[in-house]
């Protein structure tokens, strides 16, 4: 089984983490920029991380065979904090570079006016450098969230099939797959979404569209539950192709509309990785 997960925060996880994924079949992945948990105090900190987003982590992946892309952004957050708004404008850098493959994560987190303003600012700079938007749905009250998302995107003017809504669940899922948006799905091992329902969610409304990711953020998180997902629809009756339709080919057609996606010379790649001792160096 070859694995794209197309949403999952490396930063927050180890290099044995790659290791265990290269191993389960994970050959490429996108990183979104999100929070990083301390609340961040100037614009500064944020383009630290955005170059770890495009230098780092790309070769810490590429130690374990795993190539590396990211999607940059002023997470829905933090875009309520005024000392991280000017973020905004060292944006048009970031999304001139190679191994970014979309404007993200943009979105809601409690739905305030300054989080509607940079939502939209954001998909503005989407539209204007020709990238597809990644956008969160918010925690609580997903419903009306989900509902207001689908709305601004309309408003953007940018066309839904360079958009993938994430985090849905099966209240949500219905309405972005009217909207003619990607549906994004981030497997938890007990909250949000489990492999099994995931299925449940395949078999009801078919695999157009659909992106299913391990999110692996700073909660309890999985990064092999994109494995796991693809057992469980082995199991269900789903056949290899199918799998590989939603773990591989699926992914590199939406981040694929960057134009940026490298990872054509992966397609048939075999589990070549050994482990590299470039990392074990460091301490
Ligand atoms: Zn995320």
């Amino acid at each position: 089984m070859r694995i794209f997960d197309p949403h999952i925060h490396m930063t927050s996880r180890t290099t044995d983490d790659y290791e265990r994924m290269a191993a389960a079949g994970v050959r490429a992945l996108v990183e979104p920029a999100f929070w990083l948990g301390q609340p961040r105090t100037n614009v500064g900190s944020f383009t630290d991380y955005f170059d770890s987003l495009v230098g780092w982590e790309p070769f810490r992946a590429s130690q374990f065979g795993i190539r590396h892309h990211c999607t940059i952004a002023l997470n829905p957050k933090e875009a309520n904090d005024p000392r991280c708004r000017d973020v905004l404008s060292v944006l048009p850098r970031y999304l001139e570079k190679d191994g970014v493959v979309a404007v993200g994560e943009i979105g809601y987190d409690s739905m305030t006016p300054e989080e509607d303003e940079v939502f939209a600012a954001q998909l503005a700079l989407a539209v204007e450098h020709d990238l597809p938007a990644m956008v969160h749905t918010p925690h609580r009250d997903k419903a009306r969230g989900t509902d207001r998302t689908i709305a601004v995107v309309r408003e953007s003017g940018i066309d839904p099939g360079r958009v993938v809504v994430d985090h849905l669940n099966e209240v949500t899922v219905a309405r972005v797959a009217e909207s003619g948006c990607w549906m994004g799905f981030s497997i938890y091992p007990d909250t949000k979404m489990t492999p099994s329902r995931m299925v449940s969610i395949l078999q009801e409304h078919g695999m157009d569209r659909v992106l299913v990711n391990s999110a692996a953020d700073w909660g309890r998180s999985d990064p092999l539950l994109t494995l796991r997902t693809g057992e469980a629809m082995l199991a269900a009756g789903f056949s290899d192709d199918d799998v590989d339709r939603v773990l591989w080919r699926n992914p590199v057609e939406f981040y694929g509309q960057s134009k940026r996606l490298d990872v054509s010379d992966l397609a048939s790649a075999d589990a070549t990785f050994e482990g590299n001792s470039i990392l074990r160096g460091g301490s």
